[in-house]
């Protein structure tokens, strides 16, 4: 039986680029990944949104942002492969209230070079055709929704086409001799003692053990090192050998509206605000629903991120709940852009969040020779490049991890015994 170096479960985003950045740094060691699906970023990957921004006040958060968008950037221009980037920004709509709060944070990002713009509510009522006045309607009342006061528009943000990075990951990981077993769902790690005595029921208490790889419905693939990159499904593995990762299960659901009437259509081309000459990425005020141009499809995809009383669950099948946009999304949305009046989704779908509670970052770590690599808390792919570099020092034993660009990342900053994340003040 073939013994691995590397056993990697997940052939997501987090799985693919941890597996490239393993065999980059080792190129002679033997990786293989393991996907239940027949194919690569069919889990929430291929649910997601696909925006990055890179615009926050965290360091942590914008150190793997901005040095995995950096990546991407590289791919495409220098490498000539393309991920269908679009730098439409992200438009935060802001009440007077809300903008007041985060005023003091935004400058401080500007004089750390954040760059940004603030647009006062009537100039976008002018250029988005918006309602900034809503507090007059009964309706907009009942919901409890304010005025825009102001916009702040990020220019380094946008979109990728997650399909593309994930074929980038996957064929790069294979022409380095990388192995992938589609269609093989690990069933539990294999678990070894250091030292077999060859007693029945090893290992017992007393004898040191390490993750010997997995478990699959096909064979047992054995392993130096497993590697836990499973989103959402990880701790179905890690509770198995009393192991876990800080995250919850959350629905996240999009809905796809076509622009099918002129006034839609304007709004999805407006001018004047991106190199794209589209509407940017816009989050309007609390209830934060966002609205994203999806320019491909001639189309708005719509979302919000809904909490208390949500239900954490793991579900593998998800479903987008037709109420959750007639009388959530919909509503909120036509009342600052009525030009939605009458929409109705043509397509929709949900994913769901691997959430970490506890402080909505990447959790990087290695026990007993298990590599746990996820609770991405739904920004997976706007990091997912400087997470499987740190991923992979932490296999190689390294202290640091080099991102793109040359920054340096400590390893442990990722980890739990000696964590250290900046937490996010910008919280929109
Ligand atoms: C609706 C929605 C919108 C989002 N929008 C954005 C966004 O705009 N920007 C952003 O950066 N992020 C966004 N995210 C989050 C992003 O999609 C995730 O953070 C990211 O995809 C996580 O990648 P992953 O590889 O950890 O998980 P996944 O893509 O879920 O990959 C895990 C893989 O493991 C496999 N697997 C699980 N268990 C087993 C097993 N036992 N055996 C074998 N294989 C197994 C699964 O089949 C799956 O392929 C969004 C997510 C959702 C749901």
């Amino acid at each position: 039986m073939t013994e691995y170096d590397a056993v990697i479960v997940g052939a997501g985003i987090i799985g693919l680029a941890t597996a490239y950045h393993v065999k980059k740094q080792q190129p002679n060691d033997r990786v293989v990944i393991v996907e239940r699906m027949a194919t690569a970023g069919q889990g929430n990957t291929a649910k997601s949104a696909a925006m990055f921004r890179c615009f926050f006040a965290s360091n942590t958060n914008l150190t793997l942002v901005d040095t995995t968008v950096e990546f991407f950037k590289h791919i495409q221009n220098e490498l000539g492969r393309d991920l269908k980037l679009r730098w439409a920004g992200y438009l935060w709509l802001f009440s007077k209230e809300h903008y007041k709060m985060v005023e003091p944070i935004l400058r401080a990002m500007s004089r750390n070079g954040l760059s940004h713009t603030v647009y006062e509510g009537e100039e976008l009522v002018e250029r988005l055709n918006l309602v900034s006045r809503v507090s007059d309607d009964q309706e907009a009342q009942i919901i409890g929704l304010s005025d825009v006061e102001k916009g702040v528009f990020v220019p380094k943000a946008g979109s990728i086409d997650i399909d593309l990075l994930v074929q980038f990951y996957e064929r790069e990981f294979k022409n380095m001799g990388g192995i992938i077993q589609y269609n093989t769902r690990v069933e539990k790690i294999l678990v070894e003692p250091k030292r077999p005595l060859n007693m029945p029921d090893e290992p017992f208490f007393w004898q040191q053990s390490r993750a010997a790889g997995v478990t699959t419905n096909r064979s047992i693939i054995r392993a130096k090192k497993t590697i836990v990159a499973a989103g959402v499904w990880a701790n179905s593995l890690l509770h198995q050998v009393g192991l876990y990762a800080p995250m919850e299960p959350i629905k996240r659901q999009l809905f796809s509206v076509k622009a099918e009437t002129e006034e839609l259509r304007k709004l999805l081309h407006v001018g004047g605000l991106n190199p794209e000459h589209c509407m940017p990425f816009t989050i309007l005020p609390e209830p934060t629903v966002y609205i994203k141009p999806a320019l491909e499809e001639e189309a708005f995809w719509l979302s919000y991120g809904d909490s208390f009383p949500r239900e954490f669950k793991l579900e593998d099948d998800p479903q987008p709940e037709e109420n959750f946009y007639r009388y959530g999304i919909y509503q909120v949305v036509t009342k600052y852009f009525p030009q939605f009046s009458g929409a109705k989704p043509y397509g929709a779908w949900a994913g769901q969040y691997a959430l970490n509670t506890i402080d909505g970052q990447p959790v990087i770590l290695e026990e007993n020779g298990l590599l746990t690599v996820g609770s991405c808390s739904g920004s997976g792919n706007m990091k997912a490049d400087a997470i499987g570099r740190i991923a992979a020092a932490l296999y190689s034993d390294e202290d640091y991890a080099d991102l793109f660009g040359g920054k340096r990342f400590k390893v442990s900053d990722l980890g739990m015994l000696k964590r250290k994340v900046e937490r996010e003040k910008l919280i929109i």
